[in-house]
């Protein structure tokens, strides 16, 4: 069979074209263009009209003209630095061809006397003469010069006159590919093919025409098959067998009836859907999403408690020491004395460490926290049977999958994040999982009161603190950077501390990320027990810290942090049933986009919401590190302007999945779009 036939043919190194060789291949694969496919995500971005050939008298000044002209004389002077000129005539008058750094033997070659040759560049008066510098297109033949060049950027060292050359080579041999999708999908788009699309897509008059169904049908193939690869990998989740788990609801119910609060419904539905995967025979893979504060580690540590009472070992996994403290702390205050609870931490001693891995393989350990640490390979378990894994937004598809491997067959995986995140891009994040989602917070909490203060008015700002304190209420103060830096402007958590300190004597702390994990935990020791007021730190307080009697938030520099970043931040306070505070001050005059921001905050306490307005203000790229989870690789599509094609796709799937349809003729798409390649083996 003929390659260039089979989509395989898009999948070729670039050296598969005519004239690209390997320096060229080089500038590509630094612009991460690897195959052919790659390169037709290279789009023009505007275009030259070269077909406006007329006489050298009619010549335009300052614009790129197309002539058809004879060489009748080279001048080649020699003296260097001097440019190389050829004279050339039509029957209306002259044209100087003017070159600079070219050898004589080029320059002979490309304008031969006494031939007819067209050319094509910006037109110039120079000394009573029209001069043509460096021209571009250069060919005896006057048709080949083609009416129209598209201008791409050109950042990578490869001129335009080679893009046009290479993208107009893959878009004549474009392989005919089968359809992929059902009538009614195609139908939707004017029943454009994918192949007819892409050329679409190349014509410079195009450019920009994003409603239009070429760009609308490219952008839907991108998300539907990024869904498609989700699903798969839930399916094959899903189809791994494990032991079931048995709930002992009795002693579930003990531990719940001595907690200080009652859980909220939604707590008790995310409760009730977790046992369920545990007490069946299929694999759990389950993310727990709730906004910042909503009870997520309750529901996570009841989890663990049933599966401990079935006989199984549960890790706990969080992303930073304290957190993996903190969790430590609330499961050794909640579950019973005869559990065996333990944390590995960076600071464990080797001796104390040997003896927790020790115990680990023989089962003497029921529940082990820590960060990463706890998954390493030299950490053996005897019977894991519940891996929970505590704000993990930034993890991306792959790097759950992985984890989705550990722990063998029989161990589920429970998995949380605090990161709501906007409708259209759940099954984009989070479509290879099930979900469980707690949308409502505890019903004693109230919303928080935003405020935003100048830098300048400062004053204000400390004599609102000091009646807090009088009131026993606790601070804190958040400080992007730990130094000042001269590049940055960014105000420092030590100045800050330093500043506060002489103020409030005894009663500031300062925590950043430098400091010692030893003298971390005595800070956070000393400000649970209130022994201080104000905790100054850099944002390393982002994540799940958890003390409900501080009920102030000041934030610093509040237009360096994107709209999830500080309702993720002003989440640290109102976790109690006091009124709470967050104050965002400001370096100078606000932007536009800065007051936007604020008068969401101060309109919303709704995690989600706030969610869909910073991916509005931001794009989704940007959203709480988003970039960094490698799901970033749309090219055409847009999660806010193509909503509609995000809920199609998420119909289409769901249909799919339904009628259990052969996703055998998906085949062509998913190799050409997975750049995650996790489907190696489908159909
Ligand atoms: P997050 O979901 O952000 O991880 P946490 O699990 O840390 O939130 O819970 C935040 C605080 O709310 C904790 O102090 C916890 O004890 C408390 N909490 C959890 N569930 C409830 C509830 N149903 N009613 C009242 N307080 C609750
Ligand atoms: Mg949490």
């Amino acid at each position: 069979m003929n390659i260039k036939s089979n989509y395989k043919y898009l999948l070729s190194d670039l050296t598969a074209l005519k004239g690209v060789g390997v320096k060229t291949t080089n500038l590509l694969k630094k612009k991460n263009i690897n195959n052919l496919f790659d390169l037709l995500w290279k789009l023009p971005k505007s275009y030259t009209d070269r077909s406006l050939s007329s006489k050298i008298k009619d010549l335009k000044i300052g614009e790129n003209q197309t002539v058809t002209v004879t060489p009748q004389k080279y001048l080649f002077p020699r003296i260097r630095n001097l440019p190389n000129r050829v004279i050339c005539s039509d029957d209306s008058g002259k044209l100087d061809c003017v070159f600079f750094n070219s050898y004589e033997g080029y320059v002979k070659k490309i304008l031969p006397l006494g031939k007819e040759i067209t050319i094509s560049g910006k037109i110039s008066y120079f000394k009573n003469k029209y001069q043509l510098t460096n021209p571009k297109y250069i060919s005896e033949d006057s048709s080949i010069i083609k009416q129209v060049h598209n201008q791409y950027s050109l950042t990578e060292g490869i001129s335009e006159k080679v893009y046009n050359k290479i993208i107009d080579q893959i878009i004549s041999e474009l392989p005919e590919l089968d359809e992929w999708h059902s009538n009614q999908i195609v139908e939707k788009f004017g029943n454009l093919s994918w192949n007819n699309s892409i050329v679409e897509l190349h014509k410079p008059e195009n450019i920009g025409k994003y409603r239009d169904n070429f760009y609308q049908r490219l952008a839907y193939d991108e998300i539907f098959s990024t869904f498609l690869v989700n699903s798969e990998i839930r399916k094959k989740i899903k189809k791994i067998k494990k032991k079931r788990k048995k709930i002992n609801f009795n002693l579930q119910n003990n531990l719940i009836n001595k907690l200080s609060f009652s859980l909220t419904n939604d707590q008790v539905n995310s409760l009730k859907e977790i046992n369920k995967d545990l007490s069946t025979s299929t694999k759990m893979f389950r993310l727990l999403q709730g906004d910042v504060g909503s009870g997520k580690t309750i529901i996570a540590l009841l989890s663990a408690y049933n599966t401990i009472n079935s006989g199984y070992q549960v890790a706990f996994m969080a992303p930073t020491e304290i957190l993996a403290r903190q969790h430590y702390n609330l499961a050794k205050e909640i579950f019973p004395a005869s559990k065996k609870i333990e944390l590995i931490s960076g600071k464990s001693d080797y001796k104390n460490k040997k003896i927790i891995l020790e115990k680990l393989k023989n089962n003497k350990i029921d529940i082990i926290f820590g960060t990463h640490a706890i998954f390493q390979k030299k950490v053996s378990y005897k019977k894991l049977g519940l891996i929970i894994i505590d704000e993990q937004h930034k993890f991306g598809v792959n790097q759950r999958k992985k984890l989705s491997d550990k722990g063998g067959d029989d161990c589920d995986v429970l998995l949380m994040t605090a990161t709501p995140i906007p409708r259209t891009l759940t099954m984009t994040m989070y479509g290879d999982m099930d979900l469980s989602i707690i949308k409502e917070k505890p019903k004693s909490r109230k919303p928080i009161k935003t405020y935003s203060k100048l830098e300048s008015k400062i004053d204000d700002v400390l004599k609102f603190i000091k009646k807090e304190i009088n009131s026993g209420n606790q601070i804190f103060w958040v400080c992007p950077l730990i130094e000042e830096s001269k590049k940055l402007d960014h105000t420092s958590a030590v100045n800050k501390f330093e500043f506060l300190k002489k103020l409030f004597p005894n009663q500031v702390l300062l925590l950043h990320g430098k400091t010692e994990i030893n003298e971390k935990e005595k800070i956070l020791n000393n400000f649970q027990k209130n022994k201080f007021q104000i905790l100054v730190s850099t944002t390393i307080i982002e994540v799940g810290i958890d003390f409900p009697n501080a009920n102030v938030i000041i934030i610093e520099n509040a237009n360096k942090f994107g709209l999830s970043q500080l309702h993720q931040l002003r989440g640290r306070v109102g976790r109690g049933d006091k009124d709470s505070t967050c104050i965002l001050m400001f370096k100078s005059n606000l932007s536009e986009n800065a007051k936007k921001r604020i008068n969401i905050l101060k309109q919303s306490n709704d995690g989600f919401f706030i969610s869909e307005e910073d991916m509005k203000i931001r794009g989704f790229g940007d959203l709480l590190g988003f970039k960094q989870s490698g799901i970033k690789n749309f090219k055409l599509a847009d999660p806010v302007h193509n909503s509609d094609l995000f809920l199609l796709a998420e119909k289409e799937i769901k249909r799919i999945e339904q009628t259990n349809e052969d996703i055998s003729k998906f085949k062509p798409l998913i190799k050409l779009y997975d750049r995650a390649d996790i489907i190696n083996d489908i159909a």
